[in-house]
């Protein structure tokens, strides 16, 4: 019964993974290389909705990296909105050790030891790769979607 359920509530997704899947192979929350599909809103709270609103409404399949779609699974967190101040969020705690590093400039590096020097300038590549997912914002055409039953 619960199998037939998440086949009905699965193709209630299927519209725009077409439109959208194709054209942007990004995380639409982060930015890194898509991976995977994150449900909007989340396919096992599809229950949450009335029988109207599941007949009026399409949901949304967005493209989206690993991390981001298991840090979002199942929450309750019904627009690609709110799931993307989610990641903002989660991406700064989970990384705020980086966050707060001090910023090397070059002739730094010619003073210190190889390879504190090497493990320096890693750590700077993951500051600038952590900057930029947080930076990541999707079109707003993508970010403004809606399945709202206002009308
Ligand atoms: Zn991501």
């Amino acid at each position: 019964m619960l199998k037939k359920i998440r086949k009905i509530n699965q193709s209630k997704y299927e519209c725009l993974y077409v439109s959208y899947g194709s054209v942007y192979d990004n995380c639409t929350y982060c930015g890194l290389p898509a991976t995977s599909m994150d449900h909007v809103p989340p396919i096992t709270r599809c229950s949450d909705f009335n029988k109207k609103a599941l007949d009026y409404n399409n949901f949304f399949k967005v493209p989206s990296c690993t991390q981001c779609n298991s840090a979002l699974n199942d929450r309750v967190l019904y627009s690609i909105r709110e799931r993307l101040d989610f990641i903002k969020k989660y991406l700064r705690k989970k990384y705020k050790n980086l966050l707060h590093l001090p910023t090397w400039e070059e002739e730094d590096y010619e003073d210190m030891d190889l390879t504190f020097a090497k493990i320096i300038k890693h750590k700077d590549n993951q500051v600038d790769i952590l900057y930029m997912r947080l930076d990541h914002y999707p079109e707003d055409n993508i970010l403004n979607l809606k399945w709202g039953t206002d009308d």
